[in-house]
């Protein structure tokens, strides 16, 4: 077992991705239920050499363009953006703005299908972050 120090981890070579699936409703289950199908993600983004940078519309020079939508294929097309390989990138950290609830659920599908093993942290019946 590895001792605890006392030293933060560090976060230069760490992305940090936030974003936000928004869905439509026009596809009926049940007579009262709808399922949720999304239409667009957004995101934006940050890098320790950005994080303090208060316009997001200014790209950085290390981490690119702060912010994209994607709506062809939502889930897809966030995923391909997250693996993109990065050569200064050691991490990439995806934050959902309702993950335990709703966003990590079509990313868990989408997962399950191209047969990827995500490790899961359960918190009760909700979800906390893939990796
Ligand atoms: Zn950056």
């Amino acid at each position: 077992m590895a001792t605890l120090k006392n030293v933060l981890p560090r976060s230069d070579n760490v992305l940090f991705v936030f974003y936000d699936f928004e869905t439509t409703q026009d596809k009926k289950v049940t007579e009262s239920a709808t399922l949720h199908v999304p239409n667009l993600v957004c995101l934006q983004q940050f890098c320790t050499h950005c994080e303090m940078k208060p316009d997001i519309d200014e790209d950085c020079e290390r981490c690119g363009r702060r912010k994209h939508s994607f709506w062809d294929d939502p889930i897809g097309d966030l995923l391909s953006y997250l693996c993109e390989p990065r050569l200064w990138v050691s991490k990439v950290v995806a934050i959902a703005r309702n993950a335990k609830a709703f966003d990590s659920q079509f990313i868990l599908n989408r997962a399950i299908q191209m047969k990827w093993k995500p490790e899961l942290f359960l918190n009760g019946l909700k979800l906390c972050p893939l990796r």
